[in-house]
């Protein structure tokens, strides 16, 4: 083999089924060698990272095959739908770091869909059926036992036409009547018997108002809406590989020349320990189970976000995951893992004190202050380093303290000796409890030979534990977050809601956390790495007198050590 072909080989190993396929295509030709995608959303709640996934994929193969992407609002249900959501919809997709060459709204297709369902009619190819819902649905049949025709299947070609202009004025009720498409009541594809392609629905539209009655229902308005654009490539998830039949017999239909588009399912992203569907999410919203759609434990774009997850790291995720033929769940801690991967490249190291207790340096100088250097960022030696100051009384978590500590205990415990990071090892002399047996003071003596930096003591100690200057320290308030449910499929039990599971420490406030005084112009998504603790950012809730930190993810993964 030479070796131009074999780079080639290596070239084609790296690409998805997808990326495989449009090389195809333009090979040879199809659609003019033209590549346009779209990613059509349905404004019917806030985009989460399942949405990210299709994103990436729509946008993706767009700039990789210098095409264009347009963004369309599948906008054919006026019950569900509001500027709210169009507004935060775009929103995501800019932070995921796109642009759509165009925004179109399937709204705008509704005069010609209404044309083309008219022009089905007069084809003989749809007609009106005056039964009710459940007659239909009776009708309908098994995937093994065919469907049975409406009796208003033959009806006159003229009674119809009339009968759906009629559908669209007000002067029929909802659910009156609908247009079928008239296609094989026996196929084995229920989707291609008889199916609903128009029903009357009397809500105002976000976008044409009272103008519309009668509303193409999506597999109606989807494929026809990428033949108008101009569509090549038209990929969503699995859950439409049955509706393709479908999707082809009206472009059959509509299609005169060469062009046309091609519907093409991968699968959905799927995680553990989460719900990811906006009907599910919006009930955590309305019933007050979260504090909204930007929740930091939602799995919605703007929730990760709002918690600290980068863009980045959440492309990395999904392209760890790669796009398939088959559904499957996605393991939580991957994506954390990539979120840890990304915010410990970019991240200043902290100091803060989520649960603390007082550390009193008994033979340190009561006013000295000593600036202690400190690195940022170890894994980038561009973000240089920083001074933090070093006093006689120190913040530091309640944990690293214990009074009868087991042996493998390396952190303070009377006798015993650490490391202050950055500073001096010090040896623990005591400590001060209350009444009720709480510890709320603990005291220690330092080695002034033993200052970080200085030549070596030849002294070991096992532990090293974080600390904050006391009189160098804000207070401020700590969300540690959680995942939202606690078991891995909230729906898997079907005697049970979904919302049972939810985890009742999926979020812990502590008010009287501690961190060092370099924190105190942060900004709201700002993030940092709370040394031995984990990632944390600052919460659009923050102000300069109350600032709110947010628990982006853990340094280590807890979950898994309980779990396995
Ligand atoms: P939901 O069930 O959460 O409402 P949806 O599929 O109804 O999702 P749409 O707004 O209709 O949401 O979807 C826009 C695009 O995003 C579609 O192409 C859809 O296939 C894709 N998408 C939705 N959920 C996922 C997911 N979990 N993984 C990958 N792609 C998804
Ligand atoms: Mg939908």
């Amino acid at each position: 083999m030479s070796l131009e072909n074999n780079t080639t080989e290596e070239n084609k190993k790296s690409l998805n089924f997808i990326e495989l396929m449009v090389e195809k295509d333009l090979k040879e030709g199809r659609n003019n060698g033209r590549v346009q995608t779209r990613f059509p959303p349905e404004p019917n709640g806030y985009l989460h990272i399942g949405h990210a996934k299709a994103i990436y994929i729509d946008f993706g193969i767009a700039q990789k095959y210098g095409g264009i992407c347009n963004l369309r609002f599948d906008d054919t249900n006026p019950v569900k739908e509001d500027v709210e959501y169009v507004d935060s919809i775009m929103e995501d997709i800019k932070w995921l770091g796109f642009e759509w060459a165009n925004i179109y709204y399937a709204s705008d297709y509704f005069q010609q869909l209404w044309d083309f369902a008219i022009q089905l009619i007069k084809d003989g190819k749809a007609y009106i059926d005056e039964q009710t819902a459940d007659e239909i649905a009776k009708q309908k049949g098994t995937p093994t036992v065919p469907g049975t025709h409406s009796p208003f299947r033959n009806r006159p070609i003229q009674e119809s036409l009339e009968l759906f202009e009629k559908m669209n004025t007000g002067e029929i009720a909802e659910g009156a009547m609908v247009l079928r498409a008239k296609i094989d009541m026996a196929s084995s594809n229920m989707h291609m018997r008889d199916p609903i392609i128009y029903r009357i629905i009397d809500i105002p539209h976000h976008r044409t108002g009272t103008k519309w009655k009668a509303y193409p229902m999506y597999d109606f308005a989807h494929g026809q809406s990428d033949f108008f654009e101009g569509v090549t490539h038209s990929l969503c998830t699995l859950e439409f590989e049955v509706h393709r039949p479908l999707y082809d017999w009206f472009l059959d239909q509509l299609v005169t020349g060469s062009y046309r588009p091609r519907q093409t399912e991968f699968n959905r992203l799927g995680l553990t320990y989460t719900v990811m569907s906006k009907r599910l999410l919006l009930q955590l919203v309305q019933e007050k189970l979260v504090s909204g759609w930007d929740d930091p434990r939602m799995v919605t774009l703007s929730g990760m976000r709002r918690r600290g997850y980068t863009s980045a790291a959440i492309r990395s995720f999904i392209d760890k995951i790669g796009y398939t033929k088959y559904d499957g769940i996605n393991d939580y801690s991957l994506l954390e893992h990539s979120v840890r991967e990304d915010l410990n490249k970019h991240t200043t190291r902290v100091s803060g004190v989520i649960d603390p207790i007082k550390l009193i340096i008994t033979n340190y100088p009561e006013d000295k202050v000593e600036e202690m250097e400190t690195i940022n960022n170890p894994e980038d030696e561009s973000m240089g380093s920083r001074k933090i100051k070093f006093t006689r009384e120190l913040w530091i978590e309640r944990d690293d303290f214990m009074e009868n500590a087991p042996r493998k205990y390396f952190r303070l415990t009377p006798g015993n000796e650490v490391r202050l990071k950055s500073a001096y090892i010090v040896k623990c002399t005591g400590f001060k409890a209350d009444e009720e047996g709480n510890v709320v003071e603990v005291y220690a003596e330092y080695d002034e030979q033993t200052r970080s930096g200085m030549p070596e003591s030849g002294r070991k100690v096992k532990g090293t534990i974080h600390w904050v200057s006391v009189p160098h320290s804000l207070d401020v308030e700590v969300r540690l977050y959680d995942r939202l449910f606690t078991v891995e499929d909230p729906m898997a039990d079907k005697e049970k809601s979904f919302k049972d599971f939810l985890n009742p420490d999926s979020l812990i406030v502590k008010q009287n956390s501690k961190v060092e005084e370099y924190l105190k112009d942060a900004k709201p998504l700002d993030s940092f790495q709370f040394q031995r603790i984990g990632y944390f950012n600052v919460d659009k809730d923050s102000t300069p007198e109350h600032m709110v930190f947010n628990r982006t993810v853990a340094l280590k993964d807890s979950w898994k050590k309980q779990n396995s």
